[in-house]
C-alpha cells in the first residue's frame, strides 16, 4: 500500500516496518526514545524487537496506561526522564501506543526544548485510524479531555497491522466507532462495505481508506477552520458523556464507546435541525446498537453531561457547536443548538436503549 503524504510528512503502511528501520537508519539523531505503556512494552516493543535490533541501544520511557494518566503529572514525568536520559534538541521520540501514548507523547516532544522530532506508531485501531494523522497532541485536564495541547507534525507515521493481533476486542469495538464515523460523514459506499464486517474482521485496506479519509479533510483544513469540524460528529455529546463516565463509573467507558452513543444523539439533531431523513437516522441506529454498547444515564446527570459540553474547546462564545449529517455519508458543521435542543436528544438516546 503506497504511503499516505500528509502535512510534510508520510503515513507508511509498514507491516514488516522496513520503512521504520530505514528512517532510522538514515538518521543522524543524537538520541532516540521510545515511549511506551505497560501494555505496548509488553505487547508491541517485541514486534519492534523482531525488526529493528538496534531497539537494544534506545533508552524507553515507561508510563501506565489508561486515560486517567494523560495528564500534566505524567507528561512531567516524560519530559523529566528526558532530561535524565540526555536528551538534546537533536533527538527523536518514538510514541508506541495507542492515542493516549502518541497525543501525550507527541505533546512532550513537542514542547520539549521547545520541540523535538517525534514519530508516531500506533497500535490500537483507534489511533490508527484517528489520532494517527492530523498533528493534534495533548493530555487532559481533570476531568476535560484534550485541552491543553499543541497542533505539531510527527516527522513520519507508521502503520502496522501486527499490533492490532494483541488488542482485546473491547478496544478493536471502539477504535471501529471511529472508523465507522469516517463512513457516516464522508463515504456512503464504504459505508456500505463496513456494514458487512464486524470490527474484528477489519482489513489493512479498510484501515488504509479510513486514514484517507480523515487525511483528505485534515490536510484540506489543518486549523480545524472549517471542513475539519465535521470530525467531530458524535464528539460534542460523545466527550461529554465520556467525560461523565470518567468521573462517575468505575469500569468508565472507552472513547469509541461514548463517541457510539454521541453519535445517536447527533444523528437524532440532525434528523431534527438538519436534513438527515428519518431513514438515515434509523440506518445509523441499526449499525452502531449491535455493535457498542448502550450506556444509560439518568435526568438528573444532564445538568453534569451539559456542563461538559460548555467546556468543550470548540465551542465559540458560549455557543455548544455541532456537525451534523445532512445524509449518510455527507456532513455540516457549525450548527449551534440550544440546550433544550441537546436535552430532547438526551431523552431520544435513553428512550431508545430503556
Ligand atoms: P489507549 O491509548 O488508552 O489504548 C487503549 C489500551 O490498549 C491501553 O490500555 C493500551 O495500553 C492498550 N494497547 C495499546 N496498543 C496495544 C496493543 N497493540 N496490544 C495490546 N494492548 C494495547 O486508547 P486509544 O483508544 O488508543 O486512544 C484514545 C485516546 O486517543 C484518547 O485520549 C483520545 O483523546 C485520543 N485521540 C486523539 C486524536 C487526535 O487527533 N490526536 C484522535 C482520536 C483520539
Amino acid at each position: 500500500m503506497l504511503p499516505i503524504p500528509s502535512n510534510g510528512y508520510s503515513v507508511f503502511f509498514d507491516t514488516d516496518l522496513k520503512e521504520l528501520k530505514n528512517l532510522l537508519q538514515s538518521s543522524n539523531y543524537t538520541k532516540i526514545f521510545f515511549l511506551t505503556d505497560t501494555n505496548t512494552s509488553e505487547h508491541c516493543l517485541p514486534v519492534i524487537q523482531k525488526y529493528i535490533p538496534e531497539l537494544d541501544t534506545y533508552d524507553i520511557i515507561e508510563v501506565d496506561p489508561g486515560e486517567e494518566n494523560k495528564n500534566i503529572d505524567y507528561c512531567i514525568g516524560v519530559w523529566q526522564n528526558l532530561l535524565d536520559f540526555g536528551a538534546d534538541r537533536n533527538s527523536l521520540m518514538i510514541n508506541l501506543g495507542g492515542g493516549v501514548i502518541t497525543d501525550m507523547g507527541g505533546f512532550a516532544a513537542s514542547t520539549f526544548k521547545r520541540g523535538i522530532d517525534f514519530i508516531q506508531i500506533p497500535t490500537t485501531l483507534l489511533s490508527q485510524v484517528d489520532a494517527s494523522v492530523g498533528g493534534k497532541t495533548g493530555i487532559d485536564l481533570g476531568s476535560v479531555k484534550n485541552i491543553v495541547g499543541t497542533f505539531a507534525q510527527p516527522k513520519a507515521v507508521f502503520i502496522s497491522a501486527e499490533f492490532l493481533k494483541t488488542l482485546d476486542k473491547r478496544q478493536l469495538v471502539s477504535g471501529f466507532a471511529e472508523v465507522v464515523k469516517h463512513g457516516f460523514i464522508a463515504d456512503k459506499d464504504y459505508l456500505a462495505q463496513l456494514k458487512e464486517i464486524s470490527p474484528e474482521s477489519i482489513t489493512p485496506e479498510l484501515v488504509y481508506h479510513s486514514i484517507e479519509i480523515k487525511n483528505h479533510v485534515v490536510t484540506t483544513d489543518p486549523f480545524e477552520k472549517g471542513l475539519r469540524k465535521t470530525l467531530n460528529f458524535g464528539h460534542t455529546i460523545g466527550h461529554a458523556i465520556e467525560s461523565y463516565s470518567l468521573q462517575h463509573d468505575k469500569n468508565s467507558l472507552l472513547h469509541g464507546e461514548a463517541i457510539a452513543a454521541g453519535m445517536i444523539c447527533e444523528a437524532f439533531l440532525s434528523h431534527k435541525y438538519n436534513t438527515l431523513s428519518e431513514n438515515g437516522l434509523n440506518e445509523l441506529i441499526t449499525i452502531i446498537r449491535p455493535i457498542f454498547p448502550d450506556y444509560s444515564f439518568s435526568k438528573d446527570t444532564y445538568p453534569e453531561i451539559l456542563e461538559f459540553m460548555k467546556n468543550d474547546k470548540k465551542n465559540t462564545s458560549g455557543n455548544i457547536g455541532f456537525a451534523l449529517l445532512k445524509e449518510l455519508g455527507n456532513c455540516d458543521y457549525n450548527n449551534y443548538l440550544t440546550e433544550d435542543k441537546i436535552i430532547e436528544s438526551l431523552d431520544f438516546y435513553n428512550e431508545l436503549i430503556a
